[in-house]
This record gives structure tokens, sequence and C-alpha cells, in this order.
């Protein structure tokens, strides 16, 4: 390998490794956009951040201890402040939220 090949090769590389890497951002910034509680599907759904919060009179089914991370549709960890829902797409929900197609998780 010539130095000028090398020194292609390397910007190449180094190049390809900054676009990655804001690729890799873009995509974290993405994963991490929470729901807003005023989103069409959100207010179709009942959905609150704060499962304290749910109108009782409207959904009786609900009770104060149903929560997003006790649910089904829950994609994150028990521990995790916000996670995936498969209701809301790449958005994500509150730890302690609740919409009204919650199903609690099995087990
Ligand atoms: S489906 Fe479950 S995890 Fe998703 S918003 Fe409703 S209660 Fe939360």
């Amino acid at each position: 390998m010539t130095d000028t090949t090398r020194r292609i090769f390397i910007a190449r590389s180094l190049a390809g490794g900054c676009a990655a890497a804001g690729l890799g951002l873009a995509t974290s910034a993405r994963a991490a956009a929470h729901v807003e509680e005023t989103d069409e599907t959100a207010v179709g759904l009942g959905y609150h951040h704060d499962t304290k919060l749910i109108d009782q009179a409207k959904y009786p089914a609900h009770t104060p201890q149903q929560r997003c991370a006790d649910c089904a549709f829950w994609q994150a960890t028990p521990a995790d402040a916000w996670g995936g829902c498969a209701m809301f797409g790449r958005k994500q929900v509150a730890a302690g939220g609740w919409c009204s197609a919650f199903s609690r998780k099995p087990g």
C-alpha cells in the first residue's frame, strides 16, 4: 500500500465511522421521542403519563395500580422510566402511564 493509498483508506474509514456515529445518534434521538398526551392516538386511547390522573368515571375498569410498566405491550425493562409500546409505534410511553388498551403482563 502506497502512502497515498493508505491516506485515502484512513480518510474513508474515518468518514465512514463518523457517518455511522451520526446515524446512531439520530436513531437514539428518534427512539427517545416521547408520546405527547395530545397526540391523536393518545387522546383516542385515553393515555396519560400518570396513571393516577385517569378519569375513573370515563374508564371504570382502570385502577391506579395499572401502569405501562406492568402492561403486556410495554417494551422496556421494569426499571426504565420510558419505554416502547406497540400502540404508539416509535414513540415512548411513561412507565407510570396508562391507556385504555392496558393488558396486564402474564405472570
Ligand atoms: S398499551 Fe399498555 S404500555 Fe401501551 S400505553 Fe397503554 S397501558 Fe401503556
